[in-house]
């Protein structure tokens, strides 16, 4: 009895052990097995990227024209679906000059989904994002921020980076406060997430995160334009 319990015990461990593991690497923003992930584009240059996740939705105009009234340009990681139901917003985005990343077709958890399920997810966003005009690099983040195995695989294999970031600001918070928060931890090369798509606050924080990046120095690119000044 005695023996079976340790054996019992030994099996529970080890098990803790796989979860525990699997669980940081999912959730790791860093790590990836397979692929090409960033989080953080290493330069000295005082170069940021801000991006947007989801839609697009209604919020898309009032977006686009916080960023023409201070002349920048942002990355918007759509969700296809959104895209193909919406798609003069996908070439209002294209139009203002930013960029259009994938951001899967269903926004749904992707961890040990199929590897033809994610490629038909990855497939057909591309296809919605091109139809916009949008020609340039077009590349991928996982909805939930969420990866492992196939995922990052199916993206590399498809030519496409994954692209996560370093700055995130709680949801419930004022745009004050996401405005403060940003200011305070941006650091050259950051990639910051935002998400005004949805909710209010991220909304209206844009144009205060804008004022006072360009007010420490910092220069607003594309994700594409950022990666160009990954130093080795
Ligand atoms: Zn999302």
């Amino acid at each position: 009895m005695k023996k079976f319990l340790k054996i019992v015990f030994i099996i529970l461990l080890c098990l803790t052990f796989t979860a525990a593991v699997l669980y940081f690497w999912m959730n790791a923003r860093t790590s990836q097995v397979f692929g090409n992930l960033t989080a953080k584009v290493n330069t000295t240059e005082k170069i940021v990227a801000l991006t947007f996740d989801d839609g697009p939705t209604a919020n898309t105009p009032e977006i686009l024209k916080y960023l023409s009234e201070q002349n920048v340009k942002a990355t918007f990681f759509v969700v296809g679906e959104s895209l193909e139901k919406n798609p003069e917003l996908g070439k209002a985005i294209f139009e203002q000059g930013s960029e259009l990343g994938n951001h899967s077709y269903t926004h749904q958890r992707m961890v040990f989904k199929s590897p033809s399920f994610i490629s038909s997810e990855l497939g057909k966003t591309n296809e919605e994002i091109r139809k916009t005009g949008f020609a340039g690099v077009i590349n991928f983040r996982p909805p939930y921020g969420k990866k492992l195995l196939f995922l990052p695989w199916y993206a590399n294999k498809l030519g496409m980076k994954t692209i996560m970031w370093n700055i995130e600001v709680d949801s419930n918070k004022s745009s004050d406060q996401i405005a403060k928060y940003v200011l305070d931890n941006v650091s050259p090369g950051s990639i910051i997430i935002l998400h005004p798509m949805y909710n209010r606050s991220d909304l209206e924080a844009i144009p205060k995160v804008i004022a006072g990046l360009k007010e420490q120095g910092y220069n607003l690119l594309t994700v594409n334009e950022l990666l160009e000044h990954q130093q080795k």
